[in-house]
């Protein structure tokens, strides 16, 4: 059985003035003393990733493996940050990432070439099982070499939907917001539920949403969204406004 901490939640959303957030699910996975992140956002999350950690009484170094559904900026270039770690990611993704031109608007381009050359980098394919319990899935249409990872957790599984099924509307909708292909993205969404549906309790965690359990057939949150925003329009730091960008009307009740 692995503990799953939610370490940073993805966010549904993104700015009609601002682009994309970026704000993705970052997920500690712990066993003994086997540590595992999936996804690991972007540089804006780095303090809190070195908190939570921390809190926890771990190191970046403690970290042994990361992650990567895709090698999308925001849930890519953090993995420099842990040394000891094997970072897994999809080989198709990355031949495809290393050949986009620079100057695109989803690819770190330095990030991923450093990456495809680093002794770190462990490419997988579809379907393979990674270490016992956890296997990655090719989910492609958001990014050609997609990949959703499933984790054997013992009653239940865990699913890691990554950037194939972003939030809970393009799971409910079937369609989906930024994709580089529709129909391979909808194929994705509907092997994501036959997975899901395949066990009971199972819990879905989105690439920019919180986690989500099956129940009556109706996905709904297992945790309380934390989002704000903070800005100064006044004159002193101490004066600042904050907005809550939470709401907790699809929360299951207390089931975890
Ligand atoms: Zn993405």
């Amino acid at each position: 059985m692995y503990d799953y901490n939610i370490f940073i939640q993805g966010f549904p959303g993104k700015s009609s003035t601002h682009g994309g957030l970026g704000w993705s699910t970052v997920t500690l996975l712990s066993r003994n003393d086997q540590h595992i992140i999936i996804d690991v956002g972007s540089f804006g999350v780095r303090p809190l990733l070195l908190d939570k950690l921390e809190a926890r009484g771990l190191s970046p170094s403690d970290i042994s493996m990361v992650l990567l559904t895709h090698t999308h900026w925001d849930h890519c270039v953090n993995w420099t940050m842990f040394p000891n770690a094997t970072i897994v990611v999809g080989q198709v993704d990355m031949d495809w990432a290393i050949n986009e031109p620079p100057g695109g608007w989803h690819v770190p381009e330095l990030y991923v070439k450093e990456l495809n050359s680093s002794p770190q980098i462990r490419l997988v394919n579809d379907s393979e099982e990674i270490v016992p319990g956890i296997v990655a899935h090719q989910t492609k249409g958001h990014s050609p070499g997609h990949l959703a990872y499933t984790v054997d957790n013992g009653d239940y599984d865990l699913i890691f939907s990554g950037d194939a099924a972003k939030n809970r509307a393009e799971l409910l909708s079937r369609n989906v917001d930024m994709t580089l292909d529709l129909s391979e993205s909808q194929h994705s969404i509907e092997y994501l539920w036959s997975l899901w549906k395949k066990r009971e309790n199972s819990i879905l965690v989105p690439g920019h949403d919180i986690p989500l359990k099956l129940v009556n057939g109706e996905p709904v949150y297992v945790h309380e969204r934390e989002a704000d925003l903070q800005y100064w329009f006044s004159d002193t730091l101490e004066d600042y406004t904050t907005i809550e960008l939470a709401e907790e009307s699809k929360l299951a009740k207390q089931s975890k």
